[in-house]
């Protein structure tokens, strides 16, 4: 297999994002959950990186915005650890503090500038797929070091995102390379690797130490890597023609079906498995080692 290009994503693969999300949270409980005691702060960052309500997916389908799924995810946070319920009102002061302290806190994992200067020193092209806004996310890759990056889709390019296979079929088409040629590198097994793989890319799933979701996660994010192609109801329209995608097969199926964060189950259904972005030349064999 030929690697001409790679796609990253951005948020917990390049940029800390998990990090930026605890000291948010940290501020948040301190200041709205004073009941919660301080040694819960890994509960809390867990139960928001989880999800467990599916705001964000619902966010990645078109079918609320981005600010709603936010409000949605505190409400339901605020009610998980006994808080005060939140309002349309109270979510203003909540989010002043919870955004303002994820903004101020991007910055880039310590193997990701190295891994992009390998890429490019290799002559391969490099590019953002995302499932975050475009404008967000370009300015979040300037405040970590990263702004030479093009962002090449966003959620709202095509006004659905990632696990739908056009999004990476788009990410390809703009960096200018064939699909079949084109590695996708993302921290989620499902939603990044293994759709980018259903998508015909070579899906890379980083397998970062300790950045694993809680349980329950990929509930909501499987049925669309299931359903390639699929809009859910209340969808944008993106005016696309259905996407003739190749169903997933018997490995794929299992590893959908089963822990959605189990590497031999992804590596059985074609997705490549690494821990750190210095792995990503000798695993897609590019740069000096090969
Ligand atoms: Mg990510």
């Amino acid at each position: 297999m030929k690697t001409d290009g790679i796609l990253f994503d951005v948020d917990d693969t390049l940029v800390d994002t998990k990090g930026a999300f605890a000291r948010a949270l940290e501020a948040v409980r301190a200041e709205h959950l004073p009941h919660v005691p301080a040694e819960r702060d890994p509960e809390i960052l867990s139960h928001w990186r989880t999800d467990p309500g599916g705001f964000y997916s619902r966010y990645t389908r078109g079918e609320m915005d981005h600010v709603t799924q936010r409000r949605h995810r505190a409400a339901l946070l605020h009610e998980t650890f006994g808080a005060a319920p939140v309002t349309e009102k109270s979510f203003e002061v909540w989010d002043a503090l919870f955004w303002g302290t994820f903004e101020r806190s991007w910055t880039a994992h310590d193997d990701a500038r190295a891994a992009i200067d390998a890429v490019v020193a290799a002559g391969l092209s490099v590019g953002v797929v995302t499932n975050a806004a475009t404008e967000l996310q370009e300015r979040k890759l300037k405040a970590a070091g990263l702004g030479d990056l093009p962002v090449l889709v966003g959620v709202d390019t095509l006004g659905f995102g990632k696990p739908d296979p056009r999004v990476f079929l788009e990410g390809a088409r703009r960096l200018g390379t064939e699909p079949s040629r084109t590695a996708y590198v993302g921290d989620e097994p499902t939603v990044d690797a293994l759709a980018a793989h259903q998508a015909s890319l070579t899906g890379v799933w980083l397998d970062r130490a300790g950045h694993r979701r809680g349980p329950g996660y990929g509930a909501h994010a499987q049925n669309g890597a299931a359903r390639p192609g699929a809009v859910g109801p209340g969808a944008v329209d993106s005016g696309a023609v259905a996407f003739d995608a190749v169903q997933p097969n018997a490995a794929q199926r299992a590893a959908l079906v089963g822990d959605p964060q189990d590497p031999e189950a992804l590596r059985a259904a074609g997705v490549v498995v690494i821990e750190t972005l210095a792995q990503l030349p000798a695993v897609l064999g590019y740069g000096g080692g090969h």
